[in-house]
């Protein structure tokens, strides 16, 4: 007694927790993102993500991956690398999956990204196959982002199952993992690494269930990550601002699309700050 289960962000708990540059911050005290995202095959999932990556207030996006051209034209204020990400320069947390395929290269660039001493988020590809003790080994947090189906496979159970528990799952990958688990999905739910109550996401909308929407949060969240909030609060302030963008955009009841999404980013950080 006493713990609750279960809690929701409130409008009100955004605006102390988002981060807000002060008067002698630099791009670099406010966070620098590292995104390996995106392939020759899929190109928008970097465009996507490090459109939510820029939104989220980043003080600068690194893009390390093979769309490297996209994603500049795109976003020139991105900073492109060619190499591999531990020569990317200094970044406060990665996002790594999004679109990077199945190909052997890909799980070696998680593996990569995994050995750093920053927060890790990941999503989509960067699931494929990953195992408890490579995250469990981490000195820094990470934020895993599956949606369904990703999260069956992480479990090795039927994506019918974790529709049908989605407490449990997202309680059960978070413990397994040591890791803060955002899980999506139509109602959004997220996990601390340590347990504690799943926090609710409110602001969802089912216009949401488009392509690349969730490349979008990915980058969002990551962000947030490089400012330096908690795993938990980064997930959760990102699902949170991600819905209300997404209800924003779809004006009462238009389908959106995820660059739209990603666009309206600006007002939903506006509505609740
Ligand atoms: P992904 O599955 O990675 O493309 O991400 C899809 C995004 O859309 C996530 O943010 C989900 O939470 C959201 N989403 C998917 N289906 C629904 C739904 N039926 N209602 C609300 N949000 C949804
Ligand atoms: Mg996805």
């Amino acid at each position: 007694p006493g713990v609750p289960d279960l809690e929701a962000l409130q409008h009100e708990d955004l605006a102390w927790l988002l981060p807000v540059p002060g008067a002698e911050s630099d791009k670099y005290r406010r966070g620098v993102v590292g995104v390996l995202a995106g392939s020759a095959r899929y190109p928008g999932a970097a465009v996507l993500a490090v459109a939510g990556a820029l939104r989220g207030g980043a003080g600068a996006v690194r893009y390390v991956g093979h769309a490297g051209d996209a994603v500049i034209a795109a976003h020139p204020e991105t900073l492109v690398h060619p190499g591999p990400p531990d020569k990317a320069g200094r970044v406060q947390a990665w996002v790594v999956g999004p679109g990077i395929g199945e190909g052997p290269g890909a799980g070696v660039a998680v593996g990569e990204v995994l050995a750093s001493d920053v927060p890790v988020l990941v999503d989509a590809d960067g699931l494929r196959g990953l195992v408890p003790d490579a995250v469990r080994a981490r000195t820094a947090p990470t934020l895993l982002t599956p949606h369904a189906g990703e999260a069956a496979a992480l479990l090795g159970v039927a994506r019918e199952e974790v529709e049908a528990g989605r407490l449990a799952a997202v309680r059960e990958l978070a413990g397994r993992f040591g890791a803060t688990v955002l899980l999506k999905g139509s109602t959004t739910v997220v996990c601390g690494a340590d347990g504690g109550p799943v926090r609710v996401n409110p602001t969802g909308t089912s216009w949401l269930a488009t392509a690349g929407s969730g490349d979008v949060l990915s980058g969002l969240a990551g962000s947030l990550l490089a400012a330096g909030l908690p795993a938990l609060d980064a997930a959760s302030c990102a699902a949170y601002l991600h819905g209300l963008a997404a209800r924003r955009a779809s004006e009462g009841g238009a389908p959106v699309t995820a660059t739209e999404v990603a666009d309206s980013l600006r007002g939903a950080w506006r509505d609740v700050t």
